[in-house]
């Protein structure tokens, strides 16, 4: 069964037990910096890799690391790579690996330039081409989640962040799925380690290495954000584009992937950690103006007391010049006139600010600073405080489409923890 159901059986007082399931599939869908891929390209007409001195693909810098005997190379895109400002009509600004990725998931046609002795080679290579692809991730502790707040006089820029967040404690940004996430139900790695295998974007990937140690701690304003981090490794062929993707934020250089785990139940101990909800799991709220933890929250707040996607109703539209709502979708989901492309959506929030005819609706809640959390409280939070949820950075509703794909191809027997 999916981690959705068997929480959902939780909250119905009806916990499942040995009996009604061997694997639990879970979950995260994150915004991530850390993708990067190695691919073998085909040889272009004109261009030698052996001695070029530029090479990449839709304007995003790659490494030649190998020229095979038939002219294809083997070549690395690093991480977070960002294409310089380009006047490609189809390369907007701030285009990053994993708009490429997407793009060749996609099937687009990539534009490939060689720089070489003798000047500069450009042309098109296709998707099907591409003679092999694998991606890399690493999914940092700080996507297993907390709530990002700003105690300061004015609103926050960050280049991580999509949009400022608002001054005064107005308003919180959030990551993590909650209770879902695969470190949520398997918190001892007891089912997860080095080459186990688990579903990258779709298609079966492995867990390449888990960093549980101080240095795996993820960092928000010099805060530590506890918890695993976790690589991951995919072949590219097949992937869904729908988990994959860049985000625009300032830095330009965020991405978007899905990792689903089956989670075996293996005793009373596996049931216990299936059973934990939303509700019992702390969100550390972080005061980014200050770099202080100034309490915690919950996840029930922010996926049982809300909506999981945006609602759309293009009769509000206003028809206003540019379409801010359009222009400042991170992921250029918005379609003028109002409209949604739901593939490439993913619930962060940001249209509600932006959109002044009301056009999306989503009820995105509230956090709690809980009772009884001391720690680090600073002038102008108090326990019991409400503050409204803003944005999303993780996408609860793709992380469960995940889960439900993983567990068709179990039944299906096309995904099994020990076959290939
Ligand atoms: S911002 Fe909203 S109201 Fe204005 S054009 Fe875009 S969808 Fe329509
Ligand atoms: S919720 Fe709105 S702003 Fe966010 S990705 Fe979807 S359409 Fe874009």
């Amino acid at each position: 069964m999916t981690a959705a159901e068997f929480k959902n059986a939780v909250r119905e007082g009806k916990p499942p037990a040995f009996k009604d399931a061997d694997l639990v599939t879970c979950a995260t869908c994150a915004v991530i910096s850390g993708i990067s891929a190695v691919m073998t390209i085909p040889a272009v007409a004109g261009a030698d890799y052996r001695d070029c001195t530029s090479l990449s693909l839709n304007g995003i810098e790659c490494s030649p690391v190998k020229v095979n005997d038939d002219g294809s190379a083997e070549v690395t895109v690093e991480a977070a790579a960002v294409s310089p400002d380009r006047t490609s009509e189809t390369i907007p600004k701030n285009y990053c690996t994993g708009d490429l990725l997407r793009d060749i998931a996609e099937g687009k046609e990539i534009e490939i330039s060689v720089g070489g002795k003798d000047g500069v080679v450009e042309d098109i290579i296709f998707p099907e081409d591409i003679i092999s692809a694998r991606i890399s991730a690493c999914i940092g502790a700080g996507e297993n989640g907390c709530a990002l707040v700003n105690g300061g006089e004015n609103p926050l820029k960050n280049g991580h962040l999509f949009q400022p967040l608002g001054a005064d404690f107005s308003e919180a940004f959030v990551y993590g799925c909650g209770e879902i996430s695969p470190f949520v139900n398997d918190p001892d790695l007891r089912s997860m380690g080095a080459g186990t295998k688990i579903l990258v974007n779709g298609v079966i990937g492995t867990i390449t290495a888990i960093n549980n140690g101080v240095e795996s701690e993820g960092v928000f304003a010099g805060v530590k954000v506890g918890g695993p981090s976790l690589s991951v490794s995919a072949d590219m062929k097949d992937m869904m584009p729908e988990f994959m993707g860049g985000l625009t934020s300032k830095s330009g250089r965020e991405s978007v992937i899905a990792v689903a785990v089956a989670i075996p139940v293996l005793d009373s101990e596996s049931i216990k950690a299936l059973s934990v909800t939303d509700k019992e799991i702390p969100l550390p709220v972080i005061d980014l103006d200050k770099s202080v933890k100034v309490g915690d929250a919950d996840y029930g707040a922010v996926w049982q007391d809300a909506d999981r996607s945006i609602e759309v109703n293009p009769l509000n539209c206003l028809y206003c010049g540019g379409c801010p709502a359009g222009s400042l979708c991170p992921r250029k989901a918005v379609i003028l006139g109002g409209g949604v492309i739901q593939s490439r959506c993913i619930s962060c929030g940001r249209c509600l600010n932006t959109c002044p005819g009301e056009v999306y609706s989503m009820n995105t809640g509230s956090i709690t600073i809980k009772e009884g959390c001391k720690e680090g409280i600073t002038e102008g939070i108090t326990e019991g405080m409400s503050i409204p949820i803003k944005l999303r950075l993780s996408d609860r509703r793709r992380a469960e489409e995940i889960c439900e794909i993983m567990k068709e191809m179990i039944e299906d027997g096309e995904f099994s923890l020990t076959e290939n």
